[in-house]
């Protein structure tokens, strides 16, 4: 068994980062496997060196150890830019040119007042731009958005392995609702020539992670990933999506949550032993 703990160093790291980390370490261990450390960096105007060494601070003062060297998205752009390539070649992609607004009028328009259909990416983005022009060397510094309906054309019955609830379950990721709910989501990011979904699983077939352990509230959002691991012929890793750590009025916790920064509690006196406990694994 091979799991990952994969922070975004755009914080600090809070109670919910460290029952994720804490969980997909302990289930490696325990298995006899490996435990897999990335810095999810993509996104340069909010990740911090800063934080990035923080993360490191905070989980060997948890006790936690990972195997092999850090896992960074900022030094993989070759490896997201061929995927890219590939798929553009195979005319999966369309280039997309709208911002927010373009595609809130669109996805409004017919229903005027009523709030457009909204999918685990967001608003399910209209198809304005899915005439645009596929042919020629894949447009840079430009939206890429996947063509759903084209990718999953000839699919089989897909899905995954879902250990969350303690259970193994067989969690179905139908063709349509992935093209009427979800959409054409974007692989490509204007500013930042990828995107998490193409990064996030380019990176776990790349690390050979077997068991994804994270936050509940990526649940729907593993569907796409399923959807692109398919596409792109790489294995699915079997799922385990947790309960979410949430402050006492019931709210998840969020990256700008310094209260419950891991280093909070630590410069208060608690101990590793005391967040295990308080995040209900001690
Ligand atoms: N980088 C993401 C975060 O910090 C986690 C993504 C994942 O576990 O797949 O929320």
């Amino acid at each position: 068994m091979i799991t990952r703990f994969a922070p975004s160093p755009t914080g600090p790291l809070h109670l919910g980062h460290a029952f994720s980390a804490l969980l997909a370490h302990d289930m490696a261990r325990r298995a006899g496997g490996g435990f897999l450390l990335r810095i999810e960096d993509i996104d340069q105007s909010r990740a911090r060196p800063e934080w990035e060494s923080r993360i490191y601070d905070d989980l060997t003062w948890l006790g936690l150890t990972w195997d092999g060297p850090v896992m960074r998205q900022s030094d993989r752009t070759g490896a997201y830019a061929a995927a890219l390539d590939d798929l553009w070649a195979r005319g999966l992609l369309y280039p997309c040119h709208c911002n927010r607004r373009d595609i809130l009028a669109a996805a409004s328009a017919p229903q005027e007042g009523i709030e457009p259909a909204s999918g685990p990416d967001g608003i399910i983005y209209p198809g304005t731009c899915r005439t645009c022009d596929r042919t020629g060397t894949r447009p840079q510094k430009t939206a890429l958005r996947l063509d759903m309906a084209r990718a999953m054309q000839d699919a089989p019955d897909l899905g995954f392995s879902e250990t969350g609830t303690g259970q193994n379950h067989r969690i179905a990721v139908p063709r349509d609702a992935m093209i009427s709910e979800t959409g054409d989501v974007v692989l490509a990011r204007r500013d930042m020539g990828t995107s998490y979904h193409l990064s996030v699983v380019l990176d776990d077939a790349a690390q050979g992670v077997t068991h994804v352990v994270r936050g509940m509230d990526l649940f729907e959002t593993t569907k796409i990933h399923i959807v692109l691991q398919y596409v792109m012929g790489l294995p699915s890793p079997t799922y385990h999506h947790h309960r979410l750590i949430r402050d006492e009025t019931g709210k998840r916790l969020a990256k700008r949550c310094d209260a419950r920064a891991i280093s909070t509690y630590r410069s208060e006196g608690a101990t590793p032993a005391d967040i295990r406990r308080m995040v209900g694994l001690g």
